[in-house]
């Protein structure tokens, strides 16, 4: 399997760090309001990648921040007249509904900023003791010039980045590229104690000390945006192997932008739509597979025709799943000479699918491959045996499953919501809530579920 490494700026053989794991990082949003599909785009994106190598067998550790304290969460809670906290707290909830209805898994650990406060203040003593970090009047900096590797993965260099920029005349770094690991209190901001007097971190630094804590001194696959690659990844780098003399990441994974009419959408532009504005247009479903249509490192414009066409590649696969789902209940037998022939075509294109997905995660020619089935279903699957009918929606389902695709009929996922009523329920009537707990029953009886109690637990059937 190869992948991209932004750092080398080649496709490279993937070999984690222990055999049969890998550990992953991914930047989070800054939650200070709903994302937009432009956030959506890495979380998809490397959601599938965490889904692919899960199939391939590896033991994935997923790990995913919120940044939940920054200057647009303070501007917002200021606004609101409300603490920072309670827009963090209310913004990370959001986040993770339009993550359900895109169906990325959460991650195995979503660590959060200000609950990490004191990992972070130790690795900025450690990189005061080593000489990489120095403090003025509460403030402390990185010594960019002292980390010789630095500008190696955005392919910058320190004395061409310092032509380009104005030097504040109030500055008091001792060098204009030296960026903050610990800023000192404002009014009206959060802060927490530190060696360095009241304040709160900078950016960079949550990254460094989470993956860490979460993963190990070295990751398998850091990723996100494109856009994160200078200054964060480059500072996350600079911290982590100046403290732990180690290397930090091994692949460096960017995903290019989702675009508006060629210009990447972002909050500061103006020119974005929320995830939760465009699940009243689109089931999440078809904007997960818009996002999948293309390769990851290519821009993506969002336009209505191309999420249209979307939908309807969509449509045909789901299409025949269901048809492929309703000739399990029909067919007989198991597997003629024909469907052996026809499953050996299919094999060779689970094959293609699997050797795109293996080229740096080419979900667009991986997606051809399941078009591709699907068509070989419709032409063979009505004449085909059980045993090859069952087989063919097994592969497709699973390939889907990969993508992200549910492929399950609604009726199928409505069992989930009632089982978790049941519990309910069953929960009422535990706190002797009769109640809630007939209300419950009656709200399932008007949808035709009829509640058995059984010596086994609760038992339940459609009328
Ligand atoms: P932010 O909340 O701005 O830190 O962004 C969270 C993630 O979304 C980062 O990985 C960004 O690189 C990514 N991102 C932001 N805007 C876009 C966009 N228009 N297209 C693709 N990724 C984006
Ligand atoms: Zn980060």
């Amino acid at each position: 399997m190869k992948l991209y490494n932004t750092l080398s700026r080649k496709k490279e053989e993937f070999v984690p760090v222990h055999e049969g794991k890998v550990g992953m990082y991914v930047c989070g949003p800054t939650v200070y309001n709903y994302i937009h599909i432009g956030n959506a785009r890495p979380m998809v994106v490397f959601d599938t990648v965490r889904r692919y190598l899960e199939y391939k067998g590896y033991e994935v550790n997923y790990v995913s921040n919120f940044t939940d304290v920054d200057d647009k969460i303070i501007k917002k809670a200021n606004e609101e007249g409300v603490s920072s906290a309670e827009i963090s707290e209310r913004f990370i909830v959001e986040c993770k509904k339009d993550m359900e209805g895109l169906n990325v898994k959460p991650a195995s650990t979503h660590p959060k900023a200000t609950e990490e406060i004191d990992g972070m203040i130790t690795m900025i003593s450690n990189l005061i003791d080593k000489g990489y970090a120095y403090e003025k009047d509460g403030t402390v900096y990185y010594r960019t010039r002292k980390f010789g590797d630095y500008g190696h993965l955005s392919g910058k260099n320190l004395d061409d980045m310092q032509a380009g920029i104005r030097i504040a005349v109030s500055d008091e770094k001792d060098d204009p590229m030296d960026f903050v690991l610990w800023k000192p209190k404002k009014e009206g901001e959060p802060s927490w104690p530190s060696p360095w007097g009241e304040g709160r971190p900078g950016w960079h630094i949550e990254c460094s000390v989470m993956s860490k804590k979460y993963i190990g001194s070295t990751i398998d696959i850091h990723a996100g945006g494109e856009d994160l690659i200078f200054p964060h990844h480059e500072n996350e780098i600079a911290q982590s192997e100046a403290c732990n003399d180690e290397k930090f990441a091994k692949y460096w994974m960017h995903n290019a932008f989702l675009n508006i009419d060629n210009k990447k959408m972002s909050k500061s532009a103006g020119n974005f739509f929320t995830v939760r504005e465009i699940s009243e247009k689109y089931p999440l479903q078809v904007i997960r597979f818009f996002m999948l249509s293309a390769h990851y490192r290519s821009p993506l414009n969002f336009s209505d025709t191309l999420v249209e066409a979307a939908k309807n590649g969509l449509d045909r696969i789901l299409t025949a799943v269901d048809k492929l789902r309703e000739l399990k209940a029909t067919a007989s037998g198991s597997m003629t000479d024909k469907d052996q022939e026809h499953a050996a075509e299919a094999k060779k294109l689970v094959g293609k699918f699997e050797a795109s997905m293996d080229d740096d995660f080419n979900t667009a020619d991986a997606i051809s491959a399941v078009f591709e089935l699907v068509k070989l279903a419709n032409v063979t699957a009505e004449e085909g045996s059980l045993e090859y009918v069952t087989w063919l929606y097994d592969t497709i389902t699973r390939l889907c499953d990969i993508l992200g695709i549910v492929t399950e009929k609604e009726e199928e996922m409505l069992d989930a919501d009632i089982e978790a009523l049941i519990e309910e329920r069953q929960a009422a009537r535990k706190a002797k809530d009769f109640a809630r707990a007939d209300e419950i029953r009656n709200m399932l009886a008007e949808q035709g579920i009829i509640l058995e109690d059984t010596r086994a637990g609760v038992k339940w059937k459609r009328a």
